[in-house]
């Protein structure tokens, strides 16, 4: 059988439809690109999946898992895609249309096609092993890339999560911290080393996670995060990775994400012992929900400094960095309404079931307006009135 043969065989059994029956389905159908990576990056029709015809049967389930919605399918001429067709009716998809004359009639049509962002030959090496993950893929990379993540503390679980995070390539990290580098961090702040003793810790963090991968941009704030900028600075960000040692602080972000609706990765550790869950703005439970009010200064260890191994922020905060890059890529079950504690001595992790609290003063259906305040450092917030001031100093 001569390849004509075969292509006709082919087209007997799919659907095809010219570029202006395509373009009409734009909204409804998921167009698929089923050339080569070259021909891809000199042009492509906007929105469309890109899958090269020799990696289609291996990606198409992961890349495209509703089979039931409308797919139609390019390549350059015609030909390509008529084959990708046939093979995706055969995979069980309900609805597919091959583009006749392909992308080279849709553009000589003049119809609406774009230069897409690909990776270069550094990031595609760079970035080589999340690109063998069909579920990141280049578009993932690219997500990646465009990505923006906040991490409040450049020390024991912001250092694990930010060195993770810039070698991931999120391509904008914001790090605040006020803090200048002491020689007693360094038991487990490894963003830190001794020449940089006395440096301040945004200006130390830049230099590391610049040295590891230059694609980064690291955003530094010196600055005390406090309600009269967290606003300003959370503002634009993706998702916000708390590393914070306080009570006041978290109270304040939990507040402030809740109003940019930010979703904020949580993390805490003390002793040999370790906590992370996900605080996703109105869809799983905030901060609020699972402690209404501050504990009482002397019940609230993390005030006050404490022992803690050195090892142990590592791993919470390496789940911290590994739960940020899911809410960014959309990516398995983050722990929204989970809360996994873990015990270094025993080594056991555990899952927590944690619910949105009906009453919370702050996401609950009946809370007052959120008003962003600044609590003390004895842990106490000041109280929030119903007509949105504030008592206290
Ligand atoms: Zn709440």
């Amino acid at each position: 059988m001569a390849f004509r043969d075969l292509l006709n065989a082919a087209k007997q059994r799919i659907h095809e439809i010219d570029p202006a029956d395509a373009e009409a389905r734009l909204d409804d159908a998921t167009f698929l690109d089923v050339r080569e990576q070259d021909e891809y990056e000199q042009g492509t029709i906007p929105g469309a999946v890109f899958i090269p015809r020799g990696q289609l049967e291996s990606q198409v389930e992961n890349r495209l898992s509703d089979k039931d919605r409308p797919v139609v399918v390019y390549c350059a001429g015609g030909a390509r895609s008529a084959f990708a067709a046939d093979t995706l009716q055969q995979l069980g998809y309900q609805d597919v249309s091959s583009m006749a004359g392909g992308f080279g009639r849709w553009k000589n049509e003049g119809r609406a096609w774009v230069t897409p962002a690909v990776l270069s030959p550094e990031q595609r090496t760079r970035y080589h092993r999340h690109l063998l993950l069909p579920e990141i893929g280049e578009a993932g990379q690219q997500r990646l890339l465009e990505s923006k993540v906040l991490l409040l503390g450049a020390g024991g679980l912001g250092s694990p999560a930010a060195l993770y995070l810039a070698a991931a390539g999120v391509g904008t990290l914001g790090i605040v911290d006020m803090d200048v580098v002491d020689a007693s961090n360094l038991q487990r702040q490894i963003l830190h080393n001794v020449d940089r003793i006395g440096e301040r810790k945004v200006d130390s963090a830049k230099k590391t996670l610049t040295q590891l991968n230059p694609d980064v941009d690291v955003v530094t704030y010196d600055v005390r995060l406090g309600a009269d900028n967290i606003l300003e600075i959370i503002d634009g960000y993706d998702v916000v990775v708390d590393g914070t040692d306080n009570f006041p602080t978290r109270y304040l972000l939990n507040d402030a994400s809740l109003l940019a609706r930010v979703p904020v990765v949580h993390g805490s550790i003390f002793r040999f012992e370790g906590q992370v869950t996900v605080f996703k703005p109105y869809e799983g439970p905030c901060y609020r929900c699972l402690l209404p009010e501050p504990p009482p200064p002397e019940l609230a260890p993390s005030c006050a400094e404490a022992g803690v191994l050195g090892v142990l922020p590592g791993i919470i905060g390496s789940i911290q960095g590994l739960e940020a890059i899911k809410v960014l890529l959309d990516l398995g079950d983050p722990l929204v309404g989970r809360l996994l504690a873990y015990d270094a001595l025993e080594e056991t992790f555990r899952n927590f079931k944690v619910r949105r609290d009906p009453t919370c003063p702050a996401c609950g259906p009946d809370a007052a307006p959120i008003v962003i305040a600044e609590y003390d450092d004895l842990c106490l917030p000041h109280a929030t009135l119903a007509d949105g001031s504030t008592t206290g100093h």
